[in-house]
């Protein structure tokens, strides 16, 4: 079969490999849409702990083959990728804390993902959608659930207030979710203005770019006391010190971006968390019991009822084969983009 190889950093190779097998109570998936997240830009760009590995991880297509144990009429059902692969055996597994498990894989990552034609896969890791949801929308379900995830961890309820830093993948996902879920109030920050022009799009009643508007400032004229919940999705430490500005007291601050190694904070970022008593959390995937979690059938729901506009984030769609140079354009900076869904059988032939 075809796949986008990663050899080493910064290198992608569009090649022949073997095609996998699935092995016991694992399914096979004829991947017909595959699309880029952030964090496989980041392996590309700054390396990866083992070559060769093919990425992608955000991923649906046809289930082809049953291995031995895996039920066979899984055979012919369409279905997205669910690429943490949890030991559904310890401590942390048994609590329903998947991300945290102890000996967790995860697909393309850890082991091999969905750049290729056909991904190999537990069949607990193929989440079943309708024949009829087009395989880019079933492939944006995964980013989704991490936003549904991160509403979770802010205790989010209809009504509230909220803010959300860094207006991409993740952000407007979150917008949307924020929209669907009742917020009263929307607020999108970002230094590029096509991403607040999507945000808008998506439901974000108010959007504040950082180069130009007072962010905080602007969040207070508007709530008074501040957002019930500020999201960060940027990344940025910029973002990351704000958050703590434009959320109310007691209100939640919850982190999803991730942040440069090698940037610090302030001692005053506590201190400010402390005089407003906020709650802080942190945001690692996007699983609950039961396994993979209400993220993924509550992002199922929405994408079927039309409240997740997963065709709005899709800026670039391009065979397999064009991978290689995408990649290195977007390492270069030199490829604006948002969600990129490569077709791994479009100008190729089958395995
Ligand atoms: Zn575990």
């Amino acid at each position: 079969m075809k796949a986008a190889v990663l050899e080493g950093r910064g290198a992608l190779a569009y090649r022949d490999v073997p095609t996998p097998e699935p092995g016991p109570a694992e399914v096979l998936l004829r991947v017909r849409a595959s699309s880029v997240c952030g964090s496989d830009i980041h392996r590309f760009v700054r390396g990866h702990r083992t070559y060769p590995i093919i990425l992608g991880h955000e991923a649906a297509g046809v289930i082809t083959a049953a291995g031995p144990g895996a039920d066979p009429s899984l055979v012919g059902r369409h279905a997205a990728l669910v690429p943490l692969v949890p030991d559904h055996a310890c401590l942390e597994c048994l609590a329903g804390r998947f991300s945290a498990c102890r000996s967790y894989s995860f697909i393309g990552s850890r082991r091999a993902g969905a750049f290729a034609q056909y991904v190999a896969l537990p069949a607990a890791n193929a989440f079943i959608v309708p024949d009829d949801l087009p395989f880019e929308a079933a492939a944006l379900i995964e980013p989704s659930t991490v936003a549904r995830h991160m509403l979770d961890l802010g205790s989010f309820t209809a009504g509230q207030s909220a803010i959300v830093f860094g207006a991409g993948s993740i952000g407007l996902m979150l917008v949307q979710w924020l929209r669907i879920l009742g917020a009263s109030l929307i607020v999108a920050s970002d230094v590029v203005e096509a991403n607040l022009d999507a945000a808008r799009a998506l439901g974000a009643h108010v959007t504040l770019n950082p180069t130009r508007d007072d962010v905080p400032a602007e969040v207070r004229r508007r709530t008074g006391a501040g957002v019930d919940l500020a999201l960060e999705a940027a990344g940025s430490p910029a973002a990351l010190a704000q958050t703590i500005e434009v959320a109310r007291p007691r209100g939640s601050v919850v982190l999803g971006g991730n942040q440069p190694a090698d940037a610090s904070l302030p001692m005053s970022f506590v201190e400010n968390l402390m005089r407003r008593e906020l709650r802080l959390s942190g945001c690692f995937m996007s699983y609950s019991a039961p396994w993979p979690g209400h993220e993924w059938t509550d992002g199922l729901a929405a994408v079927l009822d039309g409240g997740l506009d997963m065709a709005a984030m899709i800026s670039h769609r391009a065979p397999l084969g064009d991978a290689p140079a995408i990649f290195e354009a977007i390492g270069e900076h030199r490829f604006a983009h948002r969600k990129i869904v490569f077709d791994p059988f479009a100008g190729a032939a089958d395995a």
